[in-house]
């Protein structure tokens, strides 16, 4: 009896999901993971942000809560605008394609994480890093976000890439998260079983990712090379592009 509502709670917020995709004209994934464990997986430092948006709920979504994540995807034109060549080095005007669904991306996910809390009376965590404050070194954005990969990968939207990205089995890792808590009884979806496998692609799309692990911080690296490009969202993106054209799933994925 407590599993039918379990499922038939997961299945409002999946329909609720569809609907807001549909709103925003766009496609996406929806998954449930179980609240405990993504905070035990998160670093200290977040699990302190987490904290704040949960407040004085934080003990009650320990004992069962959940965390909903969801993702949307880009349209394929905004992946193919990624640092294509012009004359004059990088086309700068077609990759802010790409800026600009990024942009509406964030501000569709977060419409849907007010839509998704209040249909499961839970918190919105939203999207966005645009306009998080002063940063000047990558670790400073630790304590000023939550990491929705942790709660996209236990709730199954797809599995850690080798970019470090969450990899959806139709989007790539072309896709953008965010995430509900809740401790609305919620049947739980499981993680993707699949991986990377041999594919490279994304190595090869970017030195920083290839020698990740003699860097210090490869993202670091990869933030200030986001400035230096200066684009109109803080975005690069080749190594998405990589792994939507040109990894060993390229014939699977669809956006
Ligand atoms: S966003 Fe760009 S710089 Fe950063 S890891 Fe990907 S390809 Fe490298
Ligand atoms: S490009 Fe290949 S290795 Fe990189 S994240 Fe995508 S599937 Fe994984």
């Amino acid at each position: 009896m407590i599993r039918m509502e379990h499922l038939d709670n997961l299945q409002r917020v999946q329909e609720t999901f569809e609907n807001e995709a549909a709103r925003h004209n766009l496609k996406g994934a929806v998954g449930v993971a179980d609240f405990r464990s993504v905070f035990q997986t998160l670093l200290p430092v977040q699990q302190n942000k987490l904290e704040d948006f949960c407040g004085r709920g934080l003990p009650g979504l320990l004992k069962g809560g959940s965390v909903i994540s969801f993702a949307y995807a880009p349209p394929e034109y905004a992946i193919e605008a990624i640092a294509l060549r012009g004359d004059d080095g990088y086309d700068k005007r077609s990759w802010n394609i790409y800026a600009r669904e990024y942009h509406r991306l964030n501000r569709a996910l977060d419409a849907t994480a007010e839509r998704l809390a209040e249909e499961a009376d839970g918190i919105a965590i939203p999207a966005t890093t645009e306009g998080v404050g002063t940063v000047g070194h990558v670790e400073d954005y630790n304590g000023m976000v939550v990491s929705h990969r942790v709660a996209a990968e236990q709730a199954g939207i797809g599995w850690r890439g080798k970019n470090e990205l969450i990899v959806n089995p139709t989007y790539s890792c072309a896709v953008r998260l965010a995430s509900v808590v809740t401790n609305l009884p919620l049947e739980r979806t499981p993680p993707s079983d699949r991986g990377c496998g041999d594919c490279h692609a994304c190595l090869d799309a970017c030195s920083f990712l290839r020698f990740k692990d003699r860097l210090d911080d490869y993202r670091e690296q990869c933030r200030r090379y986001i400035i230096y490009l200066g684009l109109d969202e803080e975005i690069c993106g080749k190594c998405i592009k990589a792994c939507y054209f040109d990894s060993i799933y390229r014939h699977r994925f669809k956006l």
